[in-house]
């Protein structure tokens, strides 16, 4: 979940926001006031919520790369080129000041920082009247803004965080990129949080990826494969169809052994397109190719439409887009869709006599929004096509962001999101050796009834020997699919024992590993359970961690050294990509079950060590967003006060998880 500006108090703060005001511009002139017109809501709120100063900041081209590239072309024709006329023109960020201010009119005051960049504007700052907006010069001025070295971007953000009480980012575009005005400020402000753009963009996009509402049809386009491999390898694992269409459509037509003419392909890619056929036949995901074309004889505007009926394309064709019966299949496809995802346009649609397949495409996916679909596009050219066709307003959401929405479809955690985030709670139940199968039904149906639209992550963990029907009723609702254990060996002669590969063939996401029962009654080390956990994660599996301390190690006042054992030693050898898929939770041994809780203060505590560990192993951007749940006798009259904590990030829940009526207090609380 990401904190939004609506979360914090504003009232007679400095608010520095980085916004994307990187929009096109010729000779002082904004060409496309899109970005601009995008972050209007989040200024006028942080102005009308009564901030003392708005500072923003945004970069505007690339400077130092643009100017170079322009005089090397200006030196080649010949021609003389003055530096300083070409970055006022192109780069300076006093124009979009005064752009700002005709935007927001009587709104606000804009005032512009100076020239003379993004330093030592403090005093220029404080001096402003209140409710003022500042527009700082173009953070790319400096070359620490772009820096890999992380102390160079450190430098220009604690200068930019002295301009803010509060940070708040709303600059989508740029999300994905670690510099120092979109990342590394947050380590130096108090409060990060997202402004409305960034809000909506992330509430389409990062559902399609964790949990969207299925059935899920995805539509990938564009020219190359090798640009879109993580974007449709993501899309797999939700999606019922993939829908492979443009240029990259004819490498995985060549790698099905058709004929494909003089089409554009990657044959260095031909593997790659195989390999994603493949997964897609074993995940059961219908792939949609081209079966018929509109080819020509040359790439170019003006050459003429060849219709081609069948999948092959003839030697002498380029295919430039896709045929009448493709587009039917298209359309049965789409009308079967709850979620439509489109990235990438099917066909040459910047050439009008080409057009028609992204015409068509983009009709469909708004027809299907008016009857409820959600409908997500993203990426640049799927985005400019949906405005070329003047649709753009009919589709639930059209991404702002070109690179970063990609990056988000891929899966990819955004530097930019990331120090908005704050951590989802997260509420397990644990239904142990409990329950026959039908008993296991029905609480599983009820579940589902009454967490649906819950706020919060859930998890069901039945026995084995009802996964496979709990599983069923819980495919498409909001309740995770967990197990409460698996062997340390991925498969062979190890009897009575269940395998990482046979839970992800019931779709277990969620793997319990290091219970106390099992520690205990089970008498399993930290050594086999950091195995398990590692076999786990190399499987893709979720895993809740579980610690704590017996009384006996309590009253010894060992509390904090078996914790720091337990956690180290379950987590040697995960790596840091591996870890924010690690829930621990904290369930001191003597309140599991017993009726006796921790109480908040004294759970606290531990938590907040156990997240200190963290810290120390990962540093603290893991450490912030790790999850810690807390265990033992959590009720529906003890878990809010619980979760008020500020480290305790939801509870595993094993007695009051049995039944709805004791389980769902607990996770619909707060
Ligand atoms: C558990 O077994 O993980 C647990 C916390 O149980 P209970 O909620 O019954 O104490």
């Amino acid at each position: 979940m990401i904190k939004t500006v609506k979360t914090v108090d504003l009232n007679g703060k400095r608010v520095i926001m980085r916004v994307d005001f990187n929009v096109p511009m010729k000779d002082g002139v904004v060409q496309d006031d899109t970005r601009i017109v995008a972050a209007i809501p989040t200024i006028k709120y942080i102005i009308a919520h009564g901030a003392k100063t708005l500072t923003l900041m945004s970069h505007l081209g690339d400077p130092a790369k643009d100017a170079e590239k322009a005089k090397a072309k200006a030196e080649k024709d010949g021609k003389s080129f003055d530096m300083d006329k070409y970055i006022k023109g192109k780069h300076r960020m006093e124009p979009i000041a005064a752009y700002l201010q005709k935007k927001l009119g009587k709104n606000a005051t804009v005032v512009f920082a100076g020239e003379d960049g993004c330093y030592n504007k403090k005093a220029f700052i404080d001096g402003q009247k209140p409710g003022t907006v500042i527009m700082l010069e173009n953070t790319r001025f400096h070359k620490e803004e772009t820096s890999s070295d992380e102390k160079e971007r450190d430098k220009l953000a604690k200068a930019l965080a002295e301009y803010g009480d509060i940070f708040v980012n709303d600059a989508f575009g740029t999300a994905h990129r670690d510099h120092a005005s979109t990342a590394s400020i947050a380590k130096f402000v108090p409060v990060s949080v997202a402004g409305f753009l960034m809000e909506k963009e992330v509430n389409y996009l990062e559902p399609i990826v964790t949990n969207p509402v299925k059935p899920m049809v995805a539509i990938i386009g564009g020219a190359k494969v090798s640009s879109k491999i993580a974007v449709l390898e993501s899309l797999l694992k939700n999606s019922s169809a993939l829908v492979i269409g443009g240029g990259m459509a004819y490498t995985f037509l060549k790698a099905q052994g058709k004929k494909i003419g003089k089409s554009l392909v990657e044959d260095d890619q031909i593997d790659t397109a195989n390999k994603i056929l493949e997964t897609a036949k074993t995940a059961g995901v219908e792939i949609v190719l081209p079966v018929d074309h509109v080819g020509a004889e040359k790439f170019d505007a003006a050459a003429k439409p060849v219709a081609v009926a069948g999948v092959n394309v003839p030697d002498k064709l380029i295919a430039m887009d896709v045929g009448p019966k493709t587009l039917a299949l298209y359309q049965k496809v789409i009308s079967k869709a709850k979620t439509i995802v489109w990235n990438g346009p099917v066909g040459v649609f910047e050439f009008d006599a080409f057009a028609k397949g992204t015409e068509e495409v983009a009709k469909m996916v708004a027809a299907a929004t008016e009857k409820g679909v959600i409908t997500v596009v993203g990426g640049g050219d799927s985005v400019a096509a949906v405005n070329k066709f003047k649709l753009a307003s009919k589709m639930s959401h059209v991404s702002t962001g070109g690179g970063a929405s990609l990056e988000l479809l891929e899966g990819k955690k955004l530097p930019g999101i990331e120090v908005t985030r704050c951590r989802d709670y997260f509420i397990a139940g644990n239904w142990k050796m409990h329950m026959t199968r039908a008993e296991s039904a029905n609480l599983a149906k009820a579940l589902v009834k009454s967490l649906k639209g819950g706020k919060h992550r859930y998890m069901a963990a039945p026995s084995f020997t009802s996964l496979e029907t709990v599983g069923e009723i819980l495919k498409g609702s909001n309740i995770l699919l967990g197990a409460q254990n698996c062997a340390a060996e991925e498969q062979g002669a190890h009897t009575g024992e269940v395998s990482v590969l046979q839970l992800k063939d019931l779709g277990v996401g969620v793997i319990i590993l290091g219970h106390s029962e099992r520690r205990h009654i089970y008498k399993e080390d930290d050594t086999l359970i950091n195995q398990k956990v590692k076999l786990a994660l190399k499987h893709g599996f979720e895993v809740i961690l579980c610690i704590g301390e017996t009384l006996d190690e309590r009253e010894k006042g060992k509390v904090e050294a078996v914790c720091k054992g337990q956690t180290e030693k379950g987590l040697a050898g995960v790596t840091a990509a591996e870890l924010s898929r690690i829930t621990i939770a904290y369930e001191p041994v003597w309140a599991i079950g017993t009726g006796k809780t921790a109480t908040p203060d004294d759970a606290q505590k531990v938590h907040k060590f156990v997240r200190g560990i963290v810290e120390k192993l990962y540093g603290a951007a893991a450490a912030r967003q790790i999850v810690i749940q807390y265990g033992g006798s959590v009720k529906g009259d003890n878990a809010a006060q619980l979760m008020a904590m500020e480290d305790i990030d939801g509870a595993l829940v094993g007695g009051a998880s049995l039944k709805p009526e004791t389980f769902a207090p607990i996770a619909k609380f707060g």
